[in-house]
């Protein structure tokens, strides 16, 4: 059996970059930038007021200065025409282009106004309320890195700096290849030993949710033939993924029949629980990733090696599931040799904590208690018996499973 984190690095060596497609703007929520994007202009292009009021020279607003002089106005997008010279002033709002010869701007609320004189109340300093051009970003300077997962701050940058248009990794195209007799799809009819299956759509959201492009090819039944004309209709995805058949039982086929069509296998027992029976290697020059068949193996197995496989070929830097820190909801047995992954509640304490409280039924067919579950606790390998209150770490569940 060999280590999570060993046998995640190994996937991760093994994959390389999705190719380059180009997208607009519009289209680029939740896409992964594939190059390095500069600023296509300066971010304010001069300088702006912050506030409506008056451009100043600061030295003007000094107490027992004359009143000033209104020689005009300048708006957002229509500044003043001319300069302003000592003494005088230009009405401005926010947003608006600082007239040449002001420095400053005096908020209207430290001014009072009878006609063109505008009496100051309160004196401000070089600068006060001046947005300085090139204070958010400068032409030519690069604005956000290649790796970058475009969310809506960075969607609302990218319109800033007038980039209409980027190149993306494309989406990795994950083939999802269900396997075994009992199996039938959601919805059609249901022999006496059959279950529905749920692997492929649970998975297929896991793909989704980390950038990736989920094709399910079918449900393959436990015959040789069978699993490799299904597993042939992955052609031309990036990477397939088996759900179940991944053990040594006597119907467990994958490795059997794929071995024979040309699947190099890296390795299939991890130290994990869910989850031990897991595939990583190529078949026909594609990556093949075996997960295994009990739903919450699967979706434990997608979240802890898939989602970073699917990260690593969008070119994100950091891949790897995040970890937080909490401490626990209950006491916890001394853990064996697998590290566990406990599914577990998730709440605030009074500190502002967040405590996780593993659910006391954890087994690995049960999605009733997955899908309740908001946390993964993450108990190392011979982790010692610990108490409520003790520090853990985990992985949080919502928005990635
Ligand atoms: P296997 O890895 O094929 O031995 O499957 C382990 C367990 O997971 C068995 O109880 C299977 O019936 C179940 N299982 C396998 N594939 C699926 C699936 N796609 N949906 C739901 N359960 C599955
Ligand atoms: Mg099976």
């Amino acid at each position: 059996m060999i280590p999570v984190a060993e046998a995640r690095a190994r996937i991760i060596g093994a994959l390389s970059t999705a190719p380059v497609e180009h997208v607009s703007l519009e289209n680029a929520l939740d896409r992964v930038l594939a190059d390095d994007v500069a600023a296509r202009r300066t971010q304010p292009p001069s300088d702006l007021s912050a506030m409506d009021g008056y451009a100043v020279r600061a030295s003007d607003t000094e107490a027992g200065k004359p009143p000033l002089r209104l020689i005009g106005e300048s708006a957002a997008g229509r500044g003043f025409d001319g300069a302003m010279g000592a003494g005088e002033t230009v009405r401005i709002f926010t947003g608006a282009p600082l007239p040449e010869g002001a420095d400053a701007i005096l908020i209207q609320e430290d001014a009072t106004a009878d006609g063109e004189n505008i009496t100051v109340t309160e004196s401000v300093e070089t600068g006060t309320y001046v947005r300085p051009a090139g204070l958010d970003f400068r032409e030519g300077a690069t604005g956000l890195k290649a790796g970058t997962w475009l969310s809506p701050r960075q969607i609302g940058l990218l319109a800033a700096m007038n980039v209409p248009w980027l190149p993306v990794r494309r989406r990795p195209r994950i083939a999802l290849l269900s396997t075994g007799d009992e199996l039938v799809r959601p919805g059609e009819p249901v022999g006496r030993d059959q279950i529905i299956s749920s692997n492929a759509l649970s998975v297929a959201g896991i793909v989704r949710l980390a950038g990736g492009e989920p094709i399910d090819i079918g449900i393959a039944p436990d015959r040789p033939d069978a699993l490799a004309e299904c597993a042939a209709q992955a052609k031309g995805a990036d990477m397939l993924v088996t759900l179940g058949g991944a053990s040594v039982g006597d119907h467990d086929l994958v490795q059997d029949v794929l071995g024979a069509k040309g699947l190099a296998i890296d390795f299939w027992r991890i130290a994990m629980r869910p989850g031990k029976p897991l595939m990583f290697g190529s078949h026909d020059g594609m990556p093949l990733l075996g997960l295994p068949g009990n739903p919450v193996s699967s979706l434990v197995c997608g979240l802890i090696f898939l989602r970073p496989a699917i990260l690593t070929m969008l070119g994100v830097p950091d891949p790897e599931p995040v970890i937080h820190k909490g401490v626990l909801g209950a006491a916890m047995s001394e853990n064996d040799r697998r590290e566990d992954y406990v599914r577990s509640r998730l709440s605030t304490g009074p500190g502002g904590e967040a405590v996780v409280t593993p659910f006391p039924r954890q087994d690995s067919s049960m999605l009733s208690v997955m899908s309740e579950a908001r946390a993964l606790v993450i108990r190392p390998p011979h982790a010692p018996a610990i108490g409520e209150g003790a520090p853990i770490d985990y992985i949080a569940l919502d928005g990635v499973a």
